[in-house]
């Protein structure tokens, strides 16, 4: 932990200088309202080692970094099957692109773009009674953190604002590949992207991706070995949507961004390192968090590869 400590700190202070060439969204109204100077790293151990710097304690929307939970659970439930519903594949497109699944007969792409999450939310409001509640309750349980929750103004905003997700969701539902009410499914789908959590708790929630070991402190597993081994797969080739590549490339580990500008990045067996830092790139990744992984993994020669 020593020798990380010292790395985040050099790298914390050498980036927070340089200019932000990203944007925060304006898509979703309520999201647009943030302080743009927001910057916070905790990296946590899978000896359970804290640090943090900056606005490493500070909660912010996690967004697409929650399609993480969802589908871990979802897999959990289906097994195999869910790869009939949505596919492992690389899109090389946007997040929220309709593109694509015309061609693919509404069979997304894979679980991480909209379209993705959007079909993992329908098999959870399959499998769930209370989907909001038990997912969360969910979450709350791999992370040992009660404090966990939704933000009902961002869900609110985006449901208001969201007419790409309904575009999405409807046209799916067109080729069969959802089975609930379109109404339910984005409502779910609209909360799982307001959870909230700072960078401290989303380093220490994606620990289960890290640790082979990692049971609750319920003393449940939550994924076998065999599943977070391929989540940690989807996550290289596919949490960055159309920037995935770029981002196996500059930093090399797997990871998933948000629109509300956090990353979490997961080094199995070793560590995983949450940023947050709100501006935005072109392809909807946070422009420092980016930058600071590259340098992280660079200095702290502790990429996968
Ligand atoms: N809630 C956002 C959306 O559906 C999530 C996108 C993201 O974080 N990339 O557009």
């Amino acid at each position: 932990m020593e020798n990380y400590k010292k790395i985040i700190e050099d790298i914390y202070l050498e980036i927070k200088n340089v200019e932000d060439i990203g944007k925060v969204p304006n898509y979703i109204p309520e999201l647009s309202k943030i302080n743009p100077d927001n910057f916070g790293i905790n990296i946590t151990t899978i000896d359970r080692q804290n640090f943090g710097i900056g606005d490493f304690n500070k909660k912010f929307s996690i967004q697409s970094v929650s399609k993480i939970f969802s589908l871990a659970l979802a897999y959990k439930f289906e097994g195999v099957n869910l790869w009939e519903r949505v596919d492992v594949e690389p899109s090389g497109n946007p997040f929220n692109s309709l593109l694509q699944l015309e061609a693919d007969k509404g069979k997304p792409r894979n679980p991480f773009i909209n379209a993705g999450a959007i079909v993992v939310c329908d098999v959870l409001v399959g499998h769930l009674k209370n989907p909001k509640e038990e997912f969360l309750d969910f979450c709350r349980e791999i992370s040992n953190n009660e404090s966990l929750n939704y933000s009902e103004k961002i869900a609110h905003s985006e449901k208001i604002s969201g007419f790409r997700n309904i575009a999405l969701c409807n046209f799916i539902k067109s080729f069969g590949n959802i089975k609930n009410d379109v109404d339910e499914v984005l409502d779910f789908y609209f909360h799982i992207c307001s959870l909230e959590m700072s960078c401290k708790e989303l380093s220490e929630i994606a620990l289960f991706l890290a640790d082979d070991n990692f049971t609750t402190h319920k003393g449940n597993k939550v994924l076998t070995m065999s599943k977070a081994k391929r989540m940690n797969a989807i996550l290289l080739t596919c949490g960055f949507y159309d920037e995935s590549g770029e981002f196996a490339f500059r930093v090399g580990l797997p990871g998933k961004s948000g629109v509300g500008g956090g990353i979490v990045a997961i080094h199995p067996d070793k560590y995983c390192i949450a940023v947050w830092s709100p501006k935005l790139n072109i392809k909807g990744n946070s422009f420092k968090g980016m930058l600071f992984l590259e340098k992280f993994t660079s200095k702290t020669a502790s990429s996968i590869f």
